[in-house]
């Protein structure tokens, strides 16, 4: 048995050293797992006869600046009951890795602090290898203080168009739950199914996705999809902005046209309602946007669904195509803007969350590369 010093800093649960060798620029360390029975995945009856062993050589993380190599032995079982042949577990690299969890650990916390390709180069191992210990890492959240009960579910863009990300929130906590790189129903779908427990989960506040509406229906059928109000709003003001066909600054007609009536002074009112005596269509589109927020001031269910249905009936007789469009979008999410009077959640924290992600983008603008941008903007997700 070699020393024991060794053993204790290798510290790989339930790993024994056979032997170490130790060269100038490496350490190869021989060690099989201590355990004599190992449970057969079939029948779930332990076993201790080993039908062959083979080694595997796993890469671990840096020992006093040597690359270490661990030589595995590694037994496959027959059990003895059902007559299967398979290989014992190893939890200590993970099934199929040809790395220790440990040293995939020790790259994504020093990716924290230095870039991909320095830690790469400094743990003598692929620049790939880094990225994926460190989503492997950030992806595998603390299971939380209570079950999630109200999630929400928003996409953002990261750096270029087209390259989009969907963030799972937990709304209660406000704490980021799993992010993963996409926006279709496939990539949300393995999100929930492993994030979103279907017990506990009442409601999920989402973006106008198809694809997040079918991939919580599917995979929560029992939670309550909810459109999230700022979304819904904000179809109004974007339909309000294509009737007038300009840009929004502040003080300009744009500006005083999508902000709320009641938070404009005197003058900027008296201002507005010039414009709109003086363009009919213009003070059609800016009640409609008004009159859909007042849906959202209603009290009960039941006044929300008379005003919505109001809503839209009008807006679809507006003759203003921007927002029979809308009209059109509300119809199909009716349901899920109104179950925002059965779970009042949005995602307002979340899109607080974006704003600073923005704010990184800003400052990522010297980043080489967009895959060390997006590890930081994980990062930067989830660190509170
Ligand atoms: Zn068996």
């Amino acid at each position: 048995m070699q020393d024991d010093s060794i053993t204790i800093r290798l510290r790989l649960t339930g790993l024994r050293v056979l032997a170490v060798k130790e060269a100038g620029k490496w350490i190869e360390v021989v060690a099989q797992y201590r355990d004599n029975e190992a449970v057969c995945p079939r029948c779930e009856r332990s076993t201790w006869q080993v039908h062959q062993w083979h080694i595997q050589r796993k890469r671990d993380a840096k020992l006093w600046g040597k690359e270490v190599w661990v030589a595995l032995l590694k037994r496959r079982f027959r059990c003895r009951h059902c007559r299967k042949v398979f290989t014992e577990p190893d939890p200590a690299c993970g099934p199929r890795r040809r790395t220790t969890g440990r040293l995939r650990q020790t790259v994504a916390r020093r990716a924290r602090e230095a870039t991909v390709r320095s830690v790469a180069r400094e743990e003598g191992v692929s620049e790939g290898l880094v990225e994926r210990s460190w989503v492997e890492a950030h992806s595998l959240i603390s299971p939380p203080a209570r079950p999630h009960v109200f999630l929400g579910l928003d996409g953002f863009c990261v750096r270029r168009p087209g390259r989009m990300w969907t963030g799972m929130w937990d709304l209660e906590s406000g704490k980021a739950v799993a992010v993963v790189p996409g926006e279709r129903q496939v990539d949300v779908q393995g999100m929930l199914e492993r994030h979103a427990p279907r017990e506990s989960v009442r409601a999920v506040a989402i973006d106008l996705s198809e694809a997040y509406r079918q991939a919580v229906e599917l995979v929560l059928p029992d939670a309550a999809v909810v459109a999230d109000k700022f979304h819904v709003l904000a179809l109004a003001g974007r339909a309000l902005r294509e009737v007038r066909g300009e840009t929004r600054r502040r003080g300009n007609l744009a500006w005083l046209l999508q902000r709320g009536a009641e938070r404009l002074s005197q003058p900027e009112r008296t201002r507005l309602l010039q414009a709109l005596a003086a363009d009919p269509r213009l003070a059609r589109a800016w009640g409609l946007k008004e009159a859909l927020r007042e849906v959202y001031r209603k009290k009960r269910q039941g006044e929300a669904v008379v005003a919505l249905e109001h809503w839209i009936k009008e807006a679809e007789e507006s003759g203003l195509r921007p927002f029979r469009r809308t009209a059109a979008t509300l119809r199909r999410w009716q349901k899920e803007v109104l179950n925002y009077w059965r779970h009042p959640i949005t995602n307002a924290l979340v899109e607080g969350k974006h704003n600073r992600v923005k704010v990184l983008k800003r400052r990522a603008y010297g980043y080489r590369n967009d895959r060390s941008f997006l590890l930081r903007i994980l990062s930067l997700i989830h660190t509170d």
